[in-house]
């Protein structure tokens, strides 16, 4: 290779502002006087066989336009290139290399599995590929218990992250500087393949700052108590630009850092109860690259392998449509189905419907999710399942079921989330909508009442004895 142009591999990472793999790019493109090119890979075989969202799909297509872009205003031509899936980014990606004589690869590190092992493969090829750490804020491995494993439980993991990241400066990466002279305004770009409507969602790294910004001047002191009530905007809405790195969690906690900076060391701070949130995406990672069985559909807890699922196929379709006859169970379904995200408390509540109350494997579940969420994100869905059907680490304990109708009549007690989605409830009284009717429940499931929605499809006493006796596999000993 006669010259040393580099070349910046943007993945999940779709943004120029607190970029180090960018950041890289451009210092080496400008140490060895050479030109500096970036690409992205359509992978829609791959995106399939990881039940990649037609949503989440459409969120990142919008979002390549838009870096497409912003690199074209730094003078960096961004190549788009589809291959199936990453066995051929491989082949694609030497030819790419020798015919624009790139000798460095920058690329963001990523946690899960199939990735890891695809950038092994290709820097054991000789593919001269640097990987960055920047997907988290202490990159997993990091944080590290006495005795030098991963942690099991939460609060001691958060314990040292905050005092690692307190030792550390949390310091975000500015936008680069202009590599050349702006090029002209790159062509649309089209993703072939399945896409679903993702305009609900603005778009673009200054909304998502924006809606940091926003939410850490006016919210964040009341979401300890905000976060659990799905009818407020009380949660940032930020998973959709942090799951595909339109933004970063350094980015989050540096803003929190810039506003309280005793936030790390200080219970009180009013930014406490996010912060943990920042860091339990955090444990998960760490979780993900420590287990790697985890990103294979493995029980982290191995004697989840002895329950005996269900696994009702009509009663899993009717949990997925929200025609389960649990209204806040039904709602939350059918905010996931429409708007692609749900609500972290009712995440937990179907979750543990799902696999408490059906008994049907969380897999299924997870699956469902990742199909449909505009967050999707391996290592956080894999966690919030597995934390929800006892089978994760530091998860909820097997012998504790939510109750559908308690958690409805305190997260929602006005039931105004609930009628924006069930509107055959409408009418009904708050009793009603809390503690649904069973008619017969010798033959609950597909009988539906008058308002055309369905009675229960499960009652709880019964199911809630039965999920403690089939989750009891889990007990140890
Ligand atoms: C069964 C289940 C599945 C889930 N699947 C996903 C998923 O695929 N993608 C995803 O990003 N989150 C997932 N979560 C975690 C959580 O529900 C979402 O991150 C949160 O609802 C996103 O809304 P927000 O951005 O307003 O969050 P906020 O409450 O504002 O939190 C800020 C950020 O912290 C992170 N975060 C918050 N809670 C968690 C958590 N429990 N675990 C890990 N990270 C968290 C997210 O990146 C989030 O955007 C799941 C939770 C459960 C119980």
């Amino acid at each position: 290779m006669t010259s040393m142009n580099s070349l910046m591999w943007f993945r999940q990472d779709l943004r120029v502002a607190d970029n180090p793999a960018l950041v890289a790019a451009c210092d080496f493109a400008i140490g060895n006087n050479s030109h500096l090119r970036a690409v992205y890979f359509v992978t829609p075989s791959q995106w399939a066989q990881h039940d990649v969202a037609p949503i989440q799909i459409d969120f990142m297509q919008r979002h390549v336009n838009l870096l497409a872009q912003a690199l074209a205003a730094l003078g960096i031509q961004l190549d788009v290139v589809h291959v199936q899936d990453f066995a051929e980014v491989q082949e694609v990606l030497t030819t790419y290399i020798e015919k624009h004589q790139i000798g460095a690869v920058f690329a963001g590190n990523e946690p899960e599995i199939n990735e890891r092992r695809r950038d092994s493969a290709l820097i054991d090829s000789g593919l001269p590929l640097t990987l960055i750490d920047q997907d988290c804020v202490l990159a997993p491995e990091t944080v590290k218990n006495l005795a030098g494993g991963m942690y099991k439980v939460f609060t001691p993991f958060a314990k040292k992250w905050k005092s690692i990241a307190n030792q550390r400066a949390i310091i975000t990466k500015r936008v680069p500087a202009p590599m050349a002279t702006a090029l002209p305004s790159p062509d649309d770009i089209v993703f072939h393949c399945d896409k679903v409507s993702s305009d609900l969602w603005p778009a673009g790294e200054g909304v998502a700052k924006r809606i940091l910004d926003q939410f850490l001047a006016s919210q964040v002191a009341d979401y300890h108590v905000d976060r659990d009530i799905p009818a407020l905007e009380g949660t940032s809405r930020l998973s959709p630009y942090l799951a595909i790195g339109v933004i970063s969690s350094r980015q989050c906690v540096a803003a929190i850092l810039a506003r309280y900076p005793e936030a790390l060391v200080d219970d009180a701070c009013p930014a406490k109860t996010w912060l943990n949130e920042l860091i339990w995406r955090e444990f998960y990672r760490h979780l993900l690259v420590a287990f790697p069985r985890l990103s294979m559909g493995c029980n982290f807890n191995e004697l989840g392998d002895g329950i005996a699922w269900r696994n009702n196929a009509d009663e899993f379709n009717a949990w997925c449509d929200g025609q389960t006859g649990y209204p806040l169970v039904d709602a939350a379904m059918r905010q996931l189905n429409q708007t692609g995200w749900m609500h972290n408390r009712l995440r937990m509540v179907v979750a543990s419907f799902l696999t408490k109350h059906l008994l049907i494997d969380w897999r299924w579940g997870e699956r469902y999710f990742r199909q449909k969420l505009i967050d999707g994100d391996l290592a956080a869905n894999n966690g919030g399942w597995q934390w929800s059907a006892g089978t994760g680490c530091d998860a909820q304990p097997y012998f504790r079921v939510f109750n559908p109708m308690t958690q409805s009549s305190k997260f929602d007690p006005d039931a105004s989330f609930i009628k924006r989605y069930v509107t055959e409830v409408s009418g009904w009284s708050l009793a009603d909508i809390h503690l649904p009717k069973t008619v017969n429940v010798n033959d609950l499931f597909g009988q539906r009442l008058d308002e055309g929605y369905p009675q229960p499809i499960v009652e709880h006493k019964m199911a809630r004895l039965r999920a403690i006796e089939v989750l009891s596999a889990l007990k140890r000993g």
